[in-house]
This record gives structure tokens, sequence and C-alpha cells, in this order.
């Protein structure tokens, strides 16, 4: 993911501050550099990012911090509430709610990922226990329909559409009737796009919009055009009701902070970010854990969403209880490899956690981790009882480890290395220790005890 190494730039340069023995003006101003050069290669507008350095400067007031005082901390804050403020896009105009009928249609040029988000919406809702359903009132590009079909098939989402009706309107009424008959409570409409924004385009997204009556229009827009966003955004706002915004291709371009900020500018929510081609590379965008995994403190609510997502809901209970008593043993570590492997994209599960930069499942190299995975597992399956379940690091002894090389035909520095990744994550899963388990939406009061 391209913006992880904005979040690196700045997260590097916060630590590069706090490794100086005295925080003065000269380093903070250090500081601040590395951090504006980091935005504005992102594209983010340049007063945006003038404006953040000001601010930072008038609330971290080096002279009037008393000593004793935690200075990085402080400095850290404020970074943190100033990207926030810079990415916040408010809230949407409405959000549908599980079993009751809502129509959300999307809108988007051709080319920003529309048709492929509408599945990945339906998708990210139905392994939620909802019941979508897609209408494909694209009628404009060859092809679209077949496209929609495939990925909902391969969802197996219910779908509408036509090859021979040429009327979008028409499909779009059609498809919305038949499915409010069938109970499905997220109707989701995809309609035309065109090359450029343009008077045609315009015209029949407020025709299906005025047929369909939709509850929510989603704007899809693509990330590459970095602070361009912002006049797109306002175009489509002013066209339509727009009262939502996703993201897409934040995972391919350098440009995707320089998108979020120019979409936050116009006051247009975004509510989830694109972060790939496949179906499940899809996020909620939450502005503070979105900001706080960018600075490498962790994302505690997505981690917590994804366990609930990738964890089998008979196991979660007994997850969760054994996250709050803070104890990781192999054991536990071998269980989640073991779902790893069956659900692929837990990669993004430990992007969230603080310090762990997704290390054990880069993208682009999944292949390479789930051998690595399965490596670790061979090994872990030559441990005994009593090591699996143990929390105690000093156990393993430079025997026990021979034995389990030999045992599973590796090399004693596999095993070793085997042990660094359990330490490291032991060490994360740790600071979970006395954490009630949250219920669903306490999630964010969890993020701020996470962060605190
Ligand atoms: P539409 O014309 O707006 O309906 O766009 P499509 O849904 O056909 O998407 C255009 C291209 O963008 C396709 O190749 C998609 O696979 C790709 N795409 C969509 N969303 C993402 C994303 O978040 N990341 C990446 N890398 N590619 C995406």
């Amino acid at each position: 993911m391209v913006l992880a190494q904005l979040g690196g730039s700045i997260s590097r340069a916060i630590q590069q501050m706090s490794n100086a023995t005295i925080i003065d003006e000269k380093v903070l101003n250090e500081c601040l550099n590395e951090i504006t050069r980091a935005l504005l290669q992102s594209d983010v507008q340049f007063k945006l990012v003038r404006d953040m350095q000001t601010n930072i400067k008038k609330i971290v007031n080096l002279d009037d911090l008393a000593a004793g005082h935690n200075k990085r901390k402080i400095i850290q804050q404020a970074i943190f509430n100033e990207l926030c403020k810079i990415l916040d896009p408010g809230k949407p105009s409405f959000t549908p709610k599980k079993g009751k009928t809502s129509v959300v249609m999307f809108v988007g040029l051709q080319g920003s990922g529309k048709t492929t988000t509408c599945t990945k919406y339906a998708y990210y809702h139905q392994k939620k226990g909802w019941k979508p359903a897609l209408v494909c009132a694209d009628t404009f590009r060859a092809g679209a329909f077949d496209q929609l079909k495939q990925n909902a098939t391969k969802a197996k989402i219910p779908f509408y559409g036509s090859y021979m009706e040429s009327d979008p309107v028409k499909i779009a009424v059609e498809g919305v009737e038949r499915f409010k008959k069938e109970n499905c409570d997220l109707i989701i409409v995809d309609t035309s796009g065109r090359h450029k924004q343009e008077a045609a385009l315009f015209e029949e997204m407020r025709q299906v919009s005025e047929a369909t009556k939709p509850d929510l229009v989603i704007f899809v827009m693509d990330s590459s055009i970095g602070q361009a966003a912002f006049d797109q955004a306002q175009a489509f706002k002013q066209s339509v009701a727009v009262g939502a915004v996703i993201v897409t291709k934040m995972d391919g371009h350098a440009k995707g902070g320089g998108a979020l900020s120019a979409v936050a500018a116009t006051k247009s929510p975004v509510i989830f970010i694109g972060t790939g081609e496949h179906m499940d590379e899809f996020e909620v965008f939450d502005v503070k854990p979105f900001v706080s995994r960018l600075l490498g403190m962790g994302d505690w609510s997505g981690f917590m969403d994804k366990i609930h997502e990738v964890v089998p809901m008979d196991q979660q209970p007994e997850l969760l209880q054994k996250l709050s008593e803070g104890n990781f043993t192999l054991r536990i570590m071998y269980d989640q490899f073991q779902n790893i492997l069956k659900m692929g994209p837990i990669g993004q599960v430990f992007s969230m956690l603080p310090g762990s930069s997704a290390e054990l499942m880069p993208k682009g190299r999944e292949k390479e981790s789930q051998a690595k995975i399965k490596r670790y597992m061979t090994m872990m399956d030559s441990m005994t009882n009593e090591e699996l379940d143990s929390s105690n690091p000093k156990l393993m002894n430079e025997s026990r480890m021979m034995r389990i090389a030999r045992g599973s035909g590796r090399h004693i520095r596999e095993v070793m290395e085997m042990l660094e990744e359990y330490k490291r994550l032991a060490k994360i899963w740790s600071k979970m220790k006395g954490l009630k388990i949250p219920k669903k939406g306490e999630m964010s009061a969890l993020s701020r005890n996470m962060n605190a």
C-alpha cells in the first residue's frame, strides 16, 4: 500500500525526533519539514500542509513546556490532531441499516473503479449478514453488465441487468422493485460513467436518481488524480446529492493522501477506501484509526473489525478472551496462522497493529508469506504441548530448538526466526492485556484507550 510509505516517512520523522536527547526548535523544525515533504509528495495541497505546520508550532510551544512533560508525546498528539483535521470529511448523509431496505446509487467516471466497488460494498455487507443485491444500470459501457454479473456470481450476490434494454432508468426501476419484493436490505444501483465530466453523464445520473429515489448516492473516485479530486468531487456534488464518497486504488498511487485530503476539503464524507483489485481489498474509512495507523500507532478498531471478519464465529469469544488475558502462546499463533491460510487477507489485520507494518504478509508477496507461515507451522508441529501452551519465552532453550529443527527437517536458524516472529507478535498482543472486550459500537472507545 503506497500510503504505507507516507505513513512510514511520517513515523520515521517522529521517531528521529524522539531519538534526540533534547527536543528544541531545530529538532522540531527538522521533524516538521520531513513531514511536510512527505505530505507534498503525496500531493496534499500546499496550503493545507503549511497551515498544519503553523498550527503545530502554535500548539507546541517548546519554551512553555515545563520540564518533565513528555514533549514527544505532545508533539505526536499535535501531529495526529492536525492530520485528522486535514482528513476529516464529516459524516455521510445517510447510513443504511441492516434489515431495513435501502437503495444506494453509485456514480463516478468511467474507470474510477465504480463497478468493482459496487461488488466490494455488497460483499462487505453480505459478510456481515446483510442481504445485498446489485442492479446494473450502466448501459453506456459495453461489458459493464457482464463484469457486474461475473463479480456478483462469484460473491453469490443476486443481480439484475439486461443485454437488450438500453434505457438505464427502466433497468434501475425494474431492478430496485424486484429486490424490494425479495426483501433485500441493500439494493445497490451501478450507473453509467463517462470518460470525463459531461452533461450527458450528469443528466443520466439525475434521471436514475429521480426514478429510484436512492437513500444514499455514493460517488466513487480514483485516488491517482491527487488534489484534482477537489474539483471532481465538487462537480459531482453540484449535480447530484452525493451523500458519501469511496476513494479507490489507494494501493497503487503515491497521491492517495492528496486525494483523501482534497475530498475532505469539499466536506464529502469518505466512507470506504479501495486498496486493491480483489473483493476484500476494501476498508472502512474512519479518520482517527486511519491516521493512527498512518503514524504507526495501530488501528485498534480496524483490528477488532477484522477479527470479527476473518476469525470463524465460534472461535471469536475464546480468542477475544485470550486477547484480554494478554498471554500469547505459540498455540494461539498456530491457530491464527491456520486462519490466515484459510482466509487469506489477514495481512490487512497485521498492518493494523502498532509497529507491525504488515511485515509478515507484505502486499504483493502473499505467496512467499504463505510459504513462510506453512514453514513456521511445520516447525510448530514438532513442538510439545508444553511448548505450545507456554507463554514463557525462557522455556525455549537451545536443546529444545535443536530438537524442533531436527523433527521438522529445518535449520535451527529458521526455528529461531519463527520464535522471533512469535516474540514480536506476543509483544503487540500483550498491549491488549486487561482490555474489556468491546461490543460492537464500542470500537472507537477501545481505539482511544489503546492510543492513550
Ligand atoms: P468503472 O469503469 O468505474 O466501473 O471501473 P471498474 O470497476 O471496471 O474498474 C476499473 C479498473 O480499476 C479495473 O481494472 C479494476 O480492477 C481496478 N480497480 C478498482 N478498484 C481498485 C482498487 O482499489 N485498487 C486497484 N489496484 N485497482 C482497482
